[in-house]
């Protein structure tokens, strides 16, 4: 340890009882935990505060509706370097840290992976010295809170925002006017501090109006067309009326004249040159909800700057880039003309002259911006006018090329880019895995926690005996602690000795959990029928439903009373479990990827655009079973066959079944007696006697008559490869080889390096 380091640990020792003293009159043993957060929240913030702020002649804003950032205390902790000293001093007075942050509730400002992107992306932008802020908004109630009431989800407002919290209420205030009225925007900070370095601010924008009280106690119910009120209360409300549509334009566009304003304000701040604005800032769309953005810019630039329209046009469209995230085209957004004229009436002659313009230069009807339904086209908008386009994993670059966005990369070769997707190793590495990371520093030292292709070193150790057995301890009591949490917050036993299956992401049919209830289904009946599995199965589920898919609900309720079931049957109880987590989160996450044997990551193959969750996994010596699909494609690459399962038909395969509709999915039904088995199992007495058979009737119709996302075609092969993968476990010592290569492997996929390309190649800071 340097000298300054040693001074400046003792100062923090001393520094922080003279501050719980000052807060409390009392020493550290004498406060609770509450008070103690209190406190390390107070000192982390002034420490934080007093950081330099990362500066440079550039600077990237990362405009996102979604930031999944998670709890902060430990990860600021890690960050300022502090972490260990700090979870030391309390030890002292009897203090644990971990328990501590506990209290922390976790922000509800992201669905998923997109939202955890960012949050990585913020992480990683500030570690490397980069000036870069984020750009959203401050829900109040953010995702709903997930709550299990008889095999079913139900939503219920989630609310984080405490007085003191890591937001930092600042006096910056905006106008934002809408086609019926005017409100006013507020700007809250959070400091974004770098591992080792420098700090950057998340900025978040709420509506001064905003009023909680219209949500029902319990529930997630409100008026959706009181905007004064709701406009900044809940992240995705429901879309499926008119006027849930029209709130979720109020919201977007709150947040691009929030934004554009602010970046306005901070140029002329600095007395850059309007003209020359790609000169000091790049604006990063992440994907289509901020694209609003664009007109914006260019309507303020030509209203009130001066500027003629073919100058304002030429300086936005150097300045922002886009980043496409998913090819599900019910996820790309397409506005209707008359709500864009009801909500911003100002930035309709603007999108109709963007889209005159496009229709001038090319006679194809699929560039277009507004289409023949009077439908705008939001992706379109950014591709037409960022200067730059990315996909997020490197197989989901080629399809947007070769296919979905193929007659706009005829037209814009030069715009497409890849950048594949990674996470930031000091959360889910360090933070949530603090065994393991003392492990691999003990014999690598610490310069993967920047550097993190340093992992590879770890290749050397793969005979090592004594470190693949320190590797396994670290991994079982991982599973120990998460099997201790399991019972104490879901109220099941597990077998700590039982192999670990996860599959935690949103539900949707394309990432397919269902497939996976239909595995357990067979083994169920398998073990039913005398074929016990050599050793024990935990199979864990966690993942939230958007509140008006029904199928996903449905597929929630399957996997709710195959637990009950399964669970409770004395034939079957010991050999296999199934758990589905109650509201999964970043937290969550954190206790569960550290724990898993096996990383579920079965999406149908081109569906799934990168997909992070299997990169936290592969980092936590967990080996996957997946299909060619997203970043699972590079894991094969990087690990290769011997340490990956790989099943199912291949992306081209895919989307000829589309472009041929030619998979019928009740022929496999017919075909397989092992398929229909498992099916039929869904609506049968067992399941009935649990569950409701409205819910169980309309899954099993939806997968026999339509199974858009093709369940049934890849089930036997997933069946067949994922028995292997059980058996492979058994040879311990090559499965644990299996887990060291993949942890050395997975340094590609630091989002740092993610960043630096994202800076090569778009921002150049
Ligand atoms: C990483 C993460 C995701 C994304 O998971 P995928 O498997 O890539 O879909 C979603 N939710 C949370 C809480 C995460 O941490």
């Amino acid at each position: 340890m340097t000298l300054e380091r040693e001074i400046l640990e003792l100062k923090l020792e001393s520094q922080f009882e003279e501050l719980v003293a000052s807060m409390y009159d009392k020493q550290i043993d004498q406060c609770s935990d509450e008070e103690l957060y209190l406190a390390i929240l107070r000192l982390t913030k002034g420490m934080m505060h007093a950081t330099e702020p990362n500066e440079g002649p550039k600077k990237i804003f990362y405009i996102s509706a979604e930031f999944l950032i998670g709890k902060l205390m430990s990860n600021n902790l890690i960050n300022l370097g502090i972490y260990d000293k700090l979870s030391e001093v309390l030890a002292k007075h009897g203090k644990n840290l971990t328990r501590i942050e506990e209290l922390e509730p976790e922000p509800s400002l992201g669905n998923g992976g997109l939202g955890r992107l960012a949050a990585c992306f913020l992480d990683s932008i500030a570690t490397l010295g980069l000036p870069g802020d984020g750009i959203g908004l401050n829900y109040h109630f953010g995702l709903f809170k997930q709550v299990f009431k008889d095999h079913k989800q139900t939503a219920e407002k989630n609310d984080w925002i405490r007085p003191e919290s890591w937001l930092k209420k600042t006096d910056t205030t905006f106008e934002v006017q809408f086609g019926d009225r005017t409100v006013t925007s507020r700007l809250y900070d959070l400091d974004v501090i770098g591992f080792e370095s420098g700090v950057n601010q998340l900025h978040l924008f709420d509506l001064e109006s905003v009023d909680e009280s219209i949500v029902k106690e319990g529930t997630i119910d409100f008026d959706k067309e009181e905007i004064e009120k709701n406009l900044t209360l809940f992240l995705y409300p429901d879309d499926s009326d008119e006027a849930g549509n029209l709130l979720r334009i109020y919201q977007q566009y709150f947040m691009v004249s929030s934004g554009a304003q602010l970046i306005l304000k901070e140029l002329k701040e600095q007395k850059n040159d309007l003209r020359h604005m790609y000169d000091y800032a790049a604006i990063q769309i992440n994907d289509t909800h901020p694209t609003m953005i664009i007109p914006e810019l260019i309507r303020i630039l030509v209203e009130e700057k001066a500027f003629t329209m073919d100058e304002a046009i030429d300086v936005v469209s150097k300045t922002c880039a886009y980043t496409n995230h998913t090819i599900l085209a019910e996820a790309l957004e397409k506005w209707p003309l008359k709500y864009l004229e009801k909500v911003v009436p100002q930035l309709v002659p603007y999108i109709k002259e963007l889209d005159k313009r496009v229709r001038k230069k090319y006679d194809d009807e699929r560039v277009y911006i507004i289409d023949k339904d009077d439908r705008v086209h939001m992706a379109h908008i950014d591709i037409h006018y960022g200067f730059s386009v990315n996909g997020v994993a490197a197989i989901h670059t080629q399809i947007l090329k070769d296919t979905e966005l193929n007659h706009f990369y005829k037209i814009y070769p030069e715009k497409f880019n890849n950048k594949t997707n990674g996470i930031t190793f000091r959360r889910w590495l360090i933070s949530c895995n603090r065994e393991l990371s003392d492990l691999i520093e003990e014999k690598i030292g610490r310069g993967f926690a920047k550097d993190a292709m340093e992992l590879k070193k770890l290749l050397e150790y793969k005979e090592d005996d004594g470190f693949l057995d320190s590797m396994e301890k670290i991994k079982q009591d991982n599973k120990l602690a998460l099997a201790n949490y399991l019972k104490e917050h879901e109220g099941v036993d597990v077998d700590p000795a039982s192999v670990f299956d996860i599959q935690i992401k949103r539900l949707h049919e394309y990432k397919r959990q269902q497939m996976n209830a239909l595995y357990i289904i067979h083994k169920y009946l398998e073990i039913k029928k005398g074929k016990k599995p050599v050793r024990p199965i935990t199979f864990i589920f966690g993942a939230k439903a958007a509140p008006a898919y029904i199928i996903a609900q449905d597929i929630i309720h399957l996997i709710l009373c195959l637990s009950e079931l399964i669970n409770n049957d004395p034939d079957v109880k010991d050999h296999m479990k199934v758990v589905m987590v109650e509201n999964y989160n970043v937290s969550y996450a954190q206790r569960l990827i550290p724990a898993c044997d096996i990383s579920e990551q079965i999406s149908l193959a081109s569906k799934e655009a990168s997909g992070t969750g299997n990169m936290k996994f592969m980092l936590n010596g967990a080996v996957t079973l997946g299909t060619s699909d997203g970043a699972n494609v590079e894991i094969h690459e990087l690990v290769g066959d011997e340490n990956i399962y790989i099943f199912g038909e291949k992306s081209e395969e895919v989307i000829a079944h589309y472009e041929k509709a030619d998979y019928v999915s009740k022929d496999f039904y017919k075909k397989s007696p092992v398929i229909k088995e498992a099916v039929d199992f869904i609506t049968g007495k067992q399941l009935l006697a649990i569950g409701d058979k409205k819910n169980l009737t309309r899954l099993s119709d939806e997968l026999l008559n339509k199974d858009w996302f093709m369940t049934l075609l890849d089930l036997e092969d997933y069946i067949r490869v994922k028995d292997q993968a059980f058996a492979d476990y058994e040879d311990r010592r090559s499965w644990k080889q299996k887990m060291l290569t993949n942890i050395a492997m997975a340094g590609f996929f630091s989002s740092d390096r993610t960043i630096e390309e994202y800076n090569r190649d778009i921002w150049h800071l």
